[in-house]
């Protein structure tokens, strides 16, 4: 059993329309695959058809942009009913201001560069849940960087004068949000210091007293010594151990598979879930 359970389709960052990530996800040999966008579950109807006519079983989720301790965190919620009420406005909440953000930035890059908020359109479709990696793309598209990573190294860079924050809920308060709703909460990559400041261990102990389910410990963004940390943290704290690739489609090198989950794992996932996987 191969089990990815972290990835964006184009309803969030990812390039691969919801259908297509479950085409690719059958290509790579995956039993079964997690599609997790950026505060949305606007792709679950179009992969789950796909899922199943594909007979690759697909898990239900999202990734739930949070902040703790001035850090920003992210938050995967498995399983949960996508219209309860709390989690649904919270959602709501951080796409708006997202594409508040998105704007200032935009006319912040605006000053020293040519590039409108049509360019960015041109990138995203409608109704996605709107991030750099969009503002990366209408750069590449006017020539200014190679590629997404180079644009996070350079202008969209959390050190750059042209980065402006945005809204999220509290990390504690997004567990309880999710559980609220029949989700399964695990924190996604927990000690990836490539991305930026983490928090400290004792926001993962608030977050785990708060009813946190599992970590995911197998992602690129941490190294052996992380990996190491992150297991021991996990097994003192009793939680879970989760892998995945956080595939992004074409716009990062992470590809799906690269790290898996357990069959045990996804056992108990989906007993304390309130959805089903859906399977063929
Ligand atoms: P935002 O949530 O709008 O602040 O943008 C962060 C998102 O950008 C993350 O969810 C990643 O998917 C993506 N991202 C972060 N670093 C990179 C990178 N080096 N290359 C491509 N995408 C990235
Ligand atoms: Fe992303
Ligand atoms: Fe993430
Ligand atoms: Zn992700």
């Amino acid at each position: 059993m191969r089990i990815d359970l972290h990835t964006h389709s184009s309803a969030s960052d990812g390039t691969d329309a919801p259908a297509h990530l479950v085409a690719q996800a059958a290509l790579a040999g995956l039993d079964v695959v997690a599609l997790t966008d950026h505060d949305t579950t606007r792709g679950w109807a179009e992969a789950a058809v796909a899922s199943l006519e594909l007979g690759v079983d697909l898990v239900r989720g999202a990734e739930i942009s949070c902040r703790a301790a001035g850090v920003s965190v992210h938050l995967l919620s498995y399983l949960h009913d996508p219209e309860s009420p709390g989690l649904l406005a919270e959602g709501e909440r951080t796409r708006e201001a997202r594409l508040e953000r998105a704007r200032e930035m935009v006319e912040r890059l605006s000053v020293d560069f040519a590039l409108t908020w049509a360019d960015v359109e041109e990138q995203s479709e409608p109704g996605t849940t709107i991030g750099r990696p969009h503002l990366a793309d209408a750069l590449v598209a006017r020539g200014y960087v190679a590629d997404r990573s180079a644009a996070f190294t350079s202008l969209l860079a959390t050190g750059s004068p042209y980065y402006v924050p945005h809204y999220a809920p509290d990390a504690v308060r997004a567990v309880r949000l999710v559980r609220a709703a029949g989700g399964v909460p695990v924190m996604a990559h927990p000690a990836a210091s490539v991305r930026g400041r983490v928090v400290p261990d004792s926001v993962i102990e608030e977050m785990a007293a708060a009813g946190l389910a599992g970590l995911e410990v197998h992602h690129r963004d941490h190294d052996d010594a992380q990996r190491a940390h992150m297991t021991e943290l996990a097994h003192d704290l009793g939680l879970l151990i989760t892998g995945s690739s956080d595939y992004h489609g074409e716009g990062k090198p992470n590809r799906l598979g690269e790290n898996t989950t357990a069959p045990e794992v996804l056992e108990v996932i989906e007993a304390q879930g309130l959805l089903a996987v859906v399977r063929r």
